[in-house]
């Protein structure tokens, strides 16, 4: 067989990554063994479910563990998993590279946060560095895998400095073996091949992992009295006992799904998300539910405290893991778990599900759409009853997600938009839910009214609420791309009407009057002549007090901000003219209309059209086609008037 063998350069990111974790996790090395046992547990996972179609990929090695082995004299440890392995290109994908995209940027605001020395463990574990942290404690690092695909095995190593070997050998099992070459440990320091450190760290972090974890220990054993060589009056003679070596298992395997609520500490509750979550944060809040009905169940739901990295990277893989009757099926069962609450971690064990159905029939399944839906009332449920404190923290993380559910959960509309929070033209930087916006309202007022946009600050002293703020209404102030989603299917809450504060005409007692509009109608038919190609209407505003001029869009138009952001991510938008705003009460409308009545051919309307159309632009923190040009008229204006 030919094999063969390349060195390789570690991708920039990796060795950014590992210098981190050096230099940064060190008061924790221990947690190593966590990761490097959670990666064998997935790997067996993984074999297990494809051999649910496969049975014939076990062969005779279908007793899964992970083995432990320490040797004190070679200062080596070695963590072996009969799981799934690596086929030589998976290895090249997984080790030494990070595909996930999105590594750069995270390792830039990490850059920044340590200069504030803000960088913590917590942060660079919410990335999952899992397998590197095993460099903390190695000199150098052996991995040797074998796919069940491939009858060839792949040796990586690597000192984790700068460059790593990969080459092509044999193995004569499937799955994986990590040789970790331990550095020389201080006298303070854990000693990585005791067998009493290794039984606390595993009892501690991996207790739960559902594959025993077996270590081969040597006891002293009483020799059996058959087998002892006594003197004449039926004394031993020598030694009584002798050593014997036994594989023992280190970890409990206790589901704690299974157990009652009062027999798991919150420590349990914790290192069990860590585990399945490869997060190294502690969780936000968790759910252990019982359902006893006509089909029993149980589920651990955890919400993290941090938007896991993964969510924007890569194919993410940890979500809702299912279980029947304690055996692991699959992880991320999607089916379990509506879009918009995809962060949320955890197991589900559901004794009666018909296991013969595929992933894409599953979402169909009574049963299963029967558990997701109490899954999810609990969930709201939860979140209703998170204190204020917390409650922001989860918004701030998981807002723009939980937001989505609006377009594709109709039965639980009303519940997403009890959710939301947003700040307001009066809430001085506090958010507020919309019952409490309800609360708020003036008598006379019929709507709840909205702005959007990306600016705060520009939003809330923006002129289209102008007219608004002098009735005294608040305003929701929507800086969240996602919020134009939510609007358009939250037409209405507890019986109020959403309502743009840019579309339409605000409440009719506010329009101007038809003599008055009649006035400027010669007038506004001119600038509209001028500005043909950008305004679809030039019209007296209701909503404007004190500036002259604004942008504003029909009722049903889309908004000035969702056009900007279907632009931004590379759609075709149609360009949709809006409409210009003109205060007929603001002297300089009054001035124009007076210039335009002594000549209507005044080359002056042109330029005064364009002036009052790019003020309009600017105040909604828009950008001008050509500033120059504006800047030209004003400074000319400047002119004639000082
Ligand atoms: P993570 O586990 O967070 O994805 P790691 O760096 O620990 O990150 O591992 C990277 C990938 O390498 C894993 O996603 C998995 O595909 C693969 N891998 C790691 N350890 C093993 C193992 N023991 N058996 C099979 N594949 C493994």
């Amino acid at each position: 067989m030919e094999l063969k063998k390349e060195t390789h350069q570690f991708k920039t990111e990796v060795q950014q990554i590992l210098n981190l974790i050096i230099n940064s996790l060190y008061s924790n090395k221990e947690i190593f063994l966590r990761e490097l046992i959670s990666n064998a547990s997935d790997a067996i996972d993984k074999l297990k479910f494809r051999a649910q179609t496969e049975p014939e990929i076990l062969g005779k090695d279908g007793d899964f563990k992970i083995k432990i082995i320490a040797n004190k004299a070679s200062g080596t440890l070695e963590v072996i998993d009969n799981g799934i392995g690596m086929t030589y290109n998976e290895v090249m994908e997984n080790i030494g590279t990070i595909a996930k995209s999105g590594t750069g940027e995270f390792l830039k605001a990490l850059e920044q946060l340590k200069q504030q020395e803000l960088a913590t463990p917590q942060l660079i574990g919410q990335f999952g560095v899992g397998f590197y942290s095993a460099f903390m404690v190695s000199d150098k690092i052996t991995l040797i895998t074998r796919h069940p695909d491939s009858d060839k095995a792949t040796l990586w190593e690597s000192k984790g400095d700068g460059t790593y070997t990969i080459e092509e050998t044999t193995k004569d099992s499937r799955g994986t073996k990590i040789i970790l070459y331990l550095k020389k440990t201080e006298k303070d320091e854990d000693d990585f091949t005791d067998e009493w450190v290794l039984r606390r760290i595993i009892k501690n972090h991996s207790d739960f992992v559902t594959y025993p974890i077996v270590m081969d220990v040597e006891r002293d054993e009483p020799i059996p009295e058959n087998e002892l060589i006594k003197d004449k009056d039926g004394k031993p003679i020598g030694s009584t006992t002798k050593k014997v070596v036994r594989e023992e298992t280190l970890n409990s395997m206790k589901a704690i799904w299974i157990k009652n609520k009062s027999e798991v500490s919150q420590a349990e509750y914790n290192e069990f998300y860590k585990h399945i979550s490869h997060d190294w944060n502690e969780p936000m809040s968790h759910l252990h539910l019982k359902f006893e009905g006509t089909t029993e169940y149980h589920a651990l739901l955890y919400i993290p405290s941090k938007m896991p990295m993964d969510m924007m990277l890569r194919d993410r893989k940890h979500g809702i893991q299912l279980y029947c009757k304690r055996v692991f099926i699959m992880e991320d069962c999607k089916a379990l778990m509506p879009e918009y609450f995809s962060f949320i971690k955890g197991v589900v064990d559901a004794p009666d599900l018909n296991l013969n159905v595929s992933r894409e029939i599953l979402q169909n399944d009574v049963l299963v759409r029967n558990i997701r839906k109490n899954l999810v009332k609990k969930i709201f449920d939860l979140l209703g009853e998170l204190d204020k404190e917390k409650y922001e923290k989860f918004y701030n993380e998981f807002s723009s997600i939980v937001k989505m559910g609006m377009t594709s959960d109709f039965e639980n509309r009303d519940k997403i938009a009890n959710l939301l929070r947003y700040k307001t033209t009066k809430s001085e930087g506090k958010m507020i839910t919309l019952k409490e916006y309800i609360e708020r309202m003036k008598l006379d007022q019929k709507f709840i009214y909205y702005l959007t946009g990306d600016s705060f600050n520009a939003l809330l002293n923006s002129p289209l609420l102008e007219k608004l703020k002098e009735k005294d209404y608040e305003i929701l102030i929507m800086t969240d791309p996602v919020d134009e989603w939510v609007v358009q299917s939250l037409n209405e809450y507890e019986g109020k009407q959403l309502k743009s504060a840019e579309k339409g005409d605000i409440e009719s007692e506010d329009k101007v009057s038809d003599e008055k509009a009649g006035e400027y109608k010669d007038l506004f038919g001119a600038i509209k002549a001028k500005l043909q190609d950008k305004v679809k209407e030039v019209k007296a505003s209701s909503r404007l007090k004190d500036s002259i001029t604004c942008l504003s869009g029909d009722t049903y138009a889309m908004s000035a901000y969702m056009e900007k952001i279907l632009r931004a991510s590379g759609r075709e938008v149609p360009e949709e003219k809006r409409i210009l705003e003109l205060n007929v009460n603001h002297p300089v409308v009054s001035k124009i209309k007076a210039i335009f009545e002594k000549d209507r051919n005044d080359s002056k309307i042109k330029d005064y059209s364009e002036l009052l159309f790019n003020m309009a632009v600017i105040s909604e923190g828009g950008r001008l086609e050509d500033p120059s040009n504006f800047i030209k008229m004003v400074s000319e204006l400047m002119n004639t008037s000082l």
